[in-house]
């Protein structure tokens, strides 16, 4: 298949041809669609499948369809189990954003370093948060953030997010989101808690195995 026939938009196809993908990998192929008609999708995939893009492309390119895509609400908060995943998603954002309309802000937030810099970086609002839950909740509590217009809530390796203890911190978040939104949840093994998880975050998900 090619990213032509996925539905992306003009400014997502330069961003693809920009970044060297040729053509979508298989849970690319299967997941951008459902993504950009707002379905909610379980994505049994592992690292170095392009998950990451598989739900990055989509979720910019609807976040720039909006009838004011540059709120600074954030609007779509990607919750991940460590820094280097928050780094490296945050950089697809920025290089898969490019060419978007509006310029897409994303603010990274996660534990081990100073809170400070992080709360100073979301002066002005952000439209993408991607971070760890114990720091979210951190940033949620200086008031330096909230929670109540993301439209799309995207969990990036839920097993890990599991094993690394953030069960409490994830239910904690969850807690903090409107009720309506999209749900994506990518996992490359499904034990017990994950599927529970799965169960209670997704709505009549779209299923998609690689
Ligand atoms: P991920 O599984 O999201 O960690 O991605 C693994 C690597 O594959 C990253 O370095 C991506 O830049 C790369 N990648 C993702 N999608 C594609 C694609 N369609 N064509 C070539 N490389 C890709």
């Amino acid at each position: 298949s090619r990213f032509v026939d996925l539905g992306l938009s003009p400014a997502l196809l330069r961003a693809a041809e920009e970044l060297g993908f040729e053509q979508p990998t298989p849970i690319q192929a299967a997941a951008i669609a459902p993504i950009l008609a707002g379905r909610d999708l379980l994505g049994s995939a592992a690292t170095g499948s392009g998950k990451t893009a598989a739900y990055v492309f989509p979720v910019l390119q609807r976040l720039d369809a909006g009838v004011r895509p540059a709120l600074r609400r954030a609007q779509v908060l990607v919750l991940v189990p460590t820094r280097e995943l928050a780094v490296q998603v945050g950089e697809t954002v920025i290089q898969v954003g490019r060419f978007l309309r509006e310029p897409v802000k994303v603010s990274v937030l996660v534990g081990g370093v100073s809170i400070n810099p992080q709360m100073m970086a979301l002066r002005g609002g952000a439209d993408i948060v991607v971070a760890t839950p114990g720091r979210l909740l951190d940033v949620v509590a200086k008031n330096a953030l909230k929670l109540g217009d993301v439209e799309c809530l995207v969990l990036d390796e839920a097993d890990r997010l599991l094993d690394a203890g953030f069960a409490d911190e994830l239910a904690q978040v969850l807690a903090l989101l409107p009720r309506r939104r999209q749900n994506l949840l990518f996992s490359a093994t499904f034990p017990a808690a994950v599927q529970a998880l799965t169960t209670q975050l997704l709505h009549d998900p779209v299923r998609v195995e690689v």
